[in-house]
């Protein structure tokens, strides 16, 4: 603790003058409240950050062997309301979004009232097309203003929404919109990436043709493309919200708190996606207090979260924690290489951005092209790093500490997932020092417990094994939409009373947590158990590393083997001696049982469209099962699996 501790506390000092949680024992008296009396603790979040029509009648009511979980039974309330109109008497002209638009000349602030006129507008729209309460409506849109109204708008009224990334194909939003059932699809004529636009209409029209059950589809016009639409199925946003008659204000449905209200998909790294079902209650509730203590939200923050919204992230962070809280955030079309690769910094400089929240593989891929970039800009008024998504190797995590956040930010290693609704495992800014690599501590109301293949509770510090939790929290999924088997198959089933959440983890002896990776990809060479994070950050710390994914593959021997797949930095050649320094590197860093046995040298990875290494894919090139690849509807460039098995090494030899 004592080398982390003077390494990684600068922040502590000054953070605990201000922050909503100072120091460890403040942390440990409200944690033990939380598990201890979740009843009262939970009822007085409940009461302190939302609005009710009703008070709820049960506070929790579970039964985790049918999968059974409901927050604030009986009580009635609406999102949309919670995060709008209660806000309009004091904060109508705050602003909700600094939107920052891929194009560097286009630029808007967006104001509470704003945001609360356009949803309205919207909200009665919708029901104008007949969109009623419990329908769900399939939002497929670019980072623009529209996404969050239109969001807003179904809360408001009632409707599911599940919001497809714009990034996806036509395949990936049929597959969706059946799956959900979903009669209204809202688009854009397209978005724009890296100065050009791109087409999302034609991918719906592709779409469509697998959709006999859509009836309407609604069209924002953002680039200009001069697209026809087609009579009575298709409608442009801006003609149909200017309809005479409209109204100007839609009263907010009261929804029951275990109401949907939305269905997301998960990032597919394991497995075809799952459709995720969150609520009006809980996940309301769990998004806005995360937002606030995770953060250390104060007034005057600019919050930026870099997701798009298209994932849990942007969902619970850029739009249902933020608005909440009555936050200001910026929210960014682009891509952080465009113009160039100082484009985030260039926004933060921009709009004094004091608290940061981004990816690694964001992070490793801005590290992979120097400093220069950073150093163009003014970063001082920077003050909290976020990151999530995947492992944060311990250089990564070094690179984003020192260059951006001046060694001083602490960065804060958020473990959740689609699931969860909300930061599960994370450092709270002013509560401890934080550890490279490591999540630290669970949330209030979280009750972690790593157990071993027997499902016992491993009995010593740093032992590894599966990442459960023992109670509900308010922000848990509730269904896999249209088929509870699979939720209670998946996440209830291997340790029973419990959530599986298919990671592995260790706890230290300071009691941090460490994110080892999916159980799935764990290696086990001659009975020791190797986790991906681990080995891929020891590779990682290597100068000429930009980015390394570790796989297991059949072994003679040793039982599993190890595959590298590395990227160098951009303008390092590849070569047999730097093939050794590797080898001999993780030798060092982990142990001689951590041999790599192959090197493949790579230009990139198989990556979820949501940025995450899908290591089921690489497993079975390293182990030559080509004809086994899976789904792949996720992956964001095809042509990346193409290359990596040209090159491939054959492990038969
Ligand atoms: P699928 O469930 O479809 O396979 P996915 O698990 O990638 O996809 P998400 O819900 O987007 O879908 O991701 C959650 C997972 O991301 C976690 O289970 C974990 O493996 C990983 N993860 C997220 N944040 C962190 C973090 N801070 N440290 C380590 N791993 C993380
Ligand atoms: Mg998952």
């Amino acid at each position: 603790m004592t080398e982390f501790k003077k390494a990684y506390d600068a922040h502590l000092e000054e953070f605990q003058k201000n922050a909503h949680i100072k120091g460890m024992e403040a942390y440990q008296r409200l944690y033990r409240e939380s598990l201890e009396s979740p009843d009262t603790f939970w009822a007085r979040q409940a009461d302190h950050y939302l609005t009710w029509y009703k008070k709820w009648d049960t506070v929790l009511d579970y039964d985790f062997s049918e999968a059974r979980i409901q927050w604030f039974g009986g009580g009635r309330l609406n999102a949309s309301f919670n995060c709008l109109d209660r806000h309009l008497e004091t904060r109508e002209e705050a602003v909700a979004y600094y939107w920052e638009g891929d194009d560097t000349a286009r630029a808007q602030a967006y104001t509470y009232g704003e945001l609360y006129r356009r949803v309205n507008r919207f909200a009665a729209a919708l029901r104008h097309k007949g969109v009623k309460k419990g329908d769900r409506v399939i939002i497929y849109l670019p980072m623009i203003i529209e996404l969050p109204v239109a969001m807003l708008a179904c809360a408001r009224i009632g409707a599911v929404h599940s919001v497809v990334f714009g990034g996806f194909s036509a395949e990936a939003i049929a597959n969706r919109i059946n799956d959900c059932g979903a009669k209204v699809v809202i688009t854009a004529d397209g978005g724009f990436r890296s100065g050009k636009p791109v087409a999302l209409k034609k991918n719906v029209d592709e779409a469509l043709k697998k959709c006999p059950a859509v009836k309407t589809v609604i069209v924002v016009n953002h680039v200009d493309s001069g697209i026809f639409l087609t009579p009575g199925l298709e409608h442009w946003w801006h003609e149909l919200i200017a309809l005479p008659g409209l109204a100007d204000e839609v009263e907010p449905e009261p929804m029951d708190a275990e109401d949907p209200l939305f269905i997301l998909y998960t990032s597919g790294s394991t497995g075809k996606p799952k459709g995720v079902v969150h609520t009006h209650g809980g996940y309301l509730l769990y998004a806005a207090m995360t937002m606030e203590y995770v953060f250390d939200l104060h007034p005057g923050d600019i919050f930026w979260c870099t997701a798009d919204i298209g994932w849990i992230t942007g969902h619970s962070y850029i739009l249902y924690g933020a608005l909440v809280n009555g936050a200001t955030s910026v929210m960014f079309e682009g891509v952080p290489s465009y113009p160039d690769f100082d484009r985030f910094w260039a926004i933060v400089e921009k709009y004094r951005v004091n608290k940061f929240y981004t990816a690694p593989t964001a992070i490793r891929s801005l590290a992979r092209e120097g400093e220069a970039h950073v150093k163009k800009h003014d970063l001082s008024s920077l003050m909290l790093l976020g990151t999530v998504g995947e492992p944060i190797n311990p250089e990564a995590w070094r690179w984003y500490h020192h260059h951006i956040g001046r060694d001083w930010c602490p960065v804060i290693d958020t473990w959740w997932q689609t699931e969860t609704g909300g930061h599960m495992l994370t450092p709270l800014p002013g509560v401890a020092p934080v550890k490279p690599g490591s999540c630290a501590f669970p949330f209030f109301g979280i009750d972690p417990v790593i157990i071993d293949d027997a499902g016992e509770p491993v009995k010593h510090p740093d032992e590894e094994g599966l990442l459960c939790i023992r109670k509900p929290w308010p922000g848990m999924a509730r269904t896999v939409f249209g088929d509870h088997e699979r939720f209670i198959s998946t996440y209830f089933s291997q340790a029973p009373g419990m959530y599986f959440t298919g990671d592995a983890a260790r706890k230290d002896e300071d009691g941090y947590f460490w994110i080892i990776g999916r159980i799935d990809d764990v290696i086990n060479v001659s009975g020791h158990r190797l986790g991906t994070a681990e080995l891929e950050s020891a590779l990682v710390l290597h100068p000429h590393v930009a980015e390394a994914a570790v796989v297991g593959f059949p072994h003679a021997i040793k039982g599993q083997g190890i595959y590298a797949f590395v990227i160098l930095k951009t303008g390092r050649e590849p070569s047999d001696a730097l093939k050794k320094e590797l080898v001999a590197q993780v030798r060092r860093e982990i142990g001689p049982i951590a041999t790599i046995d192959v090197v493949q040298w790579a230009e990139g990875l198989p990556k979820t469209r949501s940025g995450k290494i899908m290591r089921r894919i690489l497993k079975k090139i390293a182990a030559n099962k080509l004809d086994e690849l899976g789904d792949t509807s996720t992956i964001a460039d095809e042509s990346v699996i193409e290359k990596l098995i040209k090159d491939k090494v054959d492990v038969s030899k």
